[in-house]
This record gives structure tokens, sequence and C-alpha cells, in this order.
């Protein structure tokens, strides 16, 4: 367990500055989050903290003590990629406790820890079977196995699950959840570019965005408090609905945004609009509506909709969920419209 100090952190590929000064701390214990966009700087700032890629400038601590030159293996850390790169001709065992061996460990440490990671991790039966005799979730099993049996202080996950199908990435998901639960407080950061997985599994999520750190805050506080038209765009699935122009003036705003679930279809005085697509997902359905400013604007239905593409609705927001941003995309808070005869108050919720 550990805590991760980062102050104005940067660092440059030659003449290109890729991390352009980070400031963060990761408390022990801590489930940390990194999503952005493709290219923002993600595993950049993940190789910085694993000590594989030397930081240009600023300071990283580890529980205090700075760890700026100090080689990957004396960090204290293990690194679980997307690929596992397990060795094709060592068991599950041996694939295990190679890096122990390496590091000195006895026999008899070396069979307590892989045991106790095999029981973790349900990988008990496998032990003596080949990588090849394994499923893709059993061998990122293996691959997280190999690395709590080094007991690190810091465990850092390059999206982990970004090979295995849908049904396996819930599956291993759900595990790593476990894990870090059983884990007794052991301090994971996790790249990944799916949103299920940062809403689910974070302590708290880190939107980056070229480089720079645009937010961080728990799950729900991204979801509910976006501070830039970015992160409202970033954090949820589907992205909220944003509106500027007429949409956000009687906001008192030069864009705002809407999730899905905040938006009805009325009877009448909604935004006027005709239904392009709809989705119908069982429990829920996605009716995506065009009003005229480029993108379709989602609203969702409980259960399955009744609306059809063609056809003409009006739309609704719930009032007090619609965020408000400024001309360069920054929050200005929650709105609440009420009044008669389109008299405005605005009553800021930041
Ligand atoms: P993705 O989500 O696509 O994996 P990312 O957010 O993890 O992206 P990085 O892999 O950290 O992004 O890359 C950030 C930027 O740094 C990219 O423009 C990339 O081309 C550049 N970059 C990364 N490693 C190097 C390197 N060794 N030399 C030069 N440029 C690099």
């Amino acid at each position: 367990m550990a805590e991760l100090q980062l102050r104005d952190v940067r660092k440059s590929f030659g003449a290109f500055e890729v991390i352009k000064g980070i400031d963060m701390e990761v408390k022990a214990g801590e489930f940390m989050v990194f999503v952005g966009p493709s290219g923002c700087g993600k595993s950049t700032l993940l190789r910085l903290i694993a000590g594989l890629e030397e930081i240009t400038s600023g300071i990283l601590t580890f529980d205090g003590q700075v760890v700026n030159h100090l080689v990957p293996s004396k960090r204290g850390i293990a690194m679980v990629f997307q690929s596992y790169a397990l060795y094709p001709h060592m068991t599950v065992f041996e694939n295990m406790s190679f890096g122990m061996r390496l590091a000195g460990a006895d026999n008899k440490e070396c069979k307590r820890r892989v045991r106790a990671a095999a029981e973790l991790l349900q990988l008990t039966p496998y032990l003596e079977r080949l990588p090849r005799q394994l499923s893709g979730g059993q061998r990122q099993r293996v691959a997280i196995g190999r690395a709590i049996v080094r007991d690190p202080k810091v465990f850092l996950f390059d999206e982990p699950l970004s090979n295995l199908d849908a049904s396996l990435r819930v599956a291993t998901r759900i595990e790593i959840a476990k894990l870090h639960r059983s884990m007794q407080g052991t301090t994971i950061i996790y790249v990944t570019h799916d949103q299920v997985e940062a809403m689910t599994l974070a302590d708290r999520i880190c939107v980056l965005r070229d480089g720079v750190v645009e937010q961080i805050g728990t799950p729900l506080e991204l979801y509910e408090r976006p501070n830039s038209v970015f992160v409202a765009g970033f954090i949820g699935s589907p992205k909220m609905n944003v509106l500027s122009g007429s949409f956000a003036q009687p906001y008192k705003a030069h864009t705002i945004g809407i999730r899905a679930e905040n938006l009805q279809i009325v009877d009448q005085g909604g935004w006027a609009g005709s239904v392009v697509h709809s989705e119908m997902l069982g429990s829920d359905s996605y009716i995506y509506v065009d009003v005229g400013v480029g993108e379709p604007v989602i609203v969702r239905e409980n259960g399955t909709s009744r609306h059809q593409p063609g056809e003409v609705v009006q739309i609704s927001p719930d009032h007090s969920h619609v965020h408000r941003f400024d001309a360069a995309g920054r929050s200005i808070g929650r709105a609440e419209m009420s009044g008669a005869h389109h008299e405005l108050q605005i009553i800021v919720k930041l």
C-alpha cells in the first residue's frame, strides 16, 4: 500500500511534450482509473509511474520518497498489460512463480504465494496447465496472479481486459473489483477506454486530455458535476447531449449538456424533432431525435419505446439536470428554470 504524489510531472519525447505538467495524488489503497481520448498520454503516465520511462521534469514520490530515478524493480510495483505475455513453455505455476524465483525467493515461499494467489483468482485447478490450454480470461488471470505474488505496493494495469470478449470482460472486471477488496488496500492505477470499467471499478477517475488533467473525482462526481463540456462528453454512455445557441440561451449559458435519462418525450411544449433511430435494449430504449443541431439528441425511455423513425416528437429536459457551460466549455453550474411566462430563474448548483 503506497501513496503516490505527482508534482508538475512532464514528459517529452524529443521536442514533443506528451505529459504537460501533472499534479495529482493517489491515496494509499485507492483505485484510480485514467481515462481520456487516444493519444492523451494515459499509458505514458503509467509508464512514468512504473519507471519504464524517465520523467523529463517534476517530482514523483511513493510514500513521500522521491522515486524519479529509482529503477522499476525497486519501486514495489507490478504491472499488467493488455497482452498477457505469459511464457508459453511454462506451466501456470511456473509463470506465476518465475519473477519470485528470479528475485531469489525459496521454493516453499514461492509455493505458498502462488497457491494463495491462485486461490484468490480461482486458478487452483489450472496450475499445471500450459497457457495454450487456458481461455483468454484464464490467461489474463494468470498475468494478474503473476503480479499479485510479488506483493506489490502499487498495481498498474494498462487496459488489461481489452483483448477479452464482452462476457469475459465483465467476469474479469468483477474479479478485479473483488481482488481490490480482498487485497486490503493495495493501491491500483488502471488505464482503460471502457466507460463501464471506469465507472464501476474506480474510487476516483482522472480524465486526461492532451497531456493535462482535465478533472479528477469519484465516478458520480464526474457524472453529475463535469467541470467541462469535454468531461461531460467523455464520462457516461451514451455521452451527454450537448446543445448550443437557442437551446442554451434560456439557461443563460453558451452550451448546455443534458443526459439521455434527463430528457423525456412530451405531448407538447418541448423541442420539436424527428425520430431518426431507436435502439431497444430490453430494459431501456434510446431514441435518437434530430432537433436540427447536427448530432441527434438521445432520449432514454424505460422499457420498449413506441416511437418509430420518421415520427415527429417533442422532447423536454428535466431543468434541474441541465448542465451549463460558458463559451470556453467550462462549467458554470447546473440550472433550474422556473417561473411563469418564461421568466427565468437560474439557480446555480455547483
Ligand atoms: P491510447 O489510448 O491510444 O493507448 P494513450 O492515451 O495511452 O493512447 P500514449 O500511448 O501515452 O497515449 O501516447 C501519448 C502520445 O505520446 C502519443 O502521441 C504517442 O504517439 C506519443 N508517444 C508515446 N510513446 C512515445 C515514444 N516512445 N516516442 C515518441 N512518442 C511517443
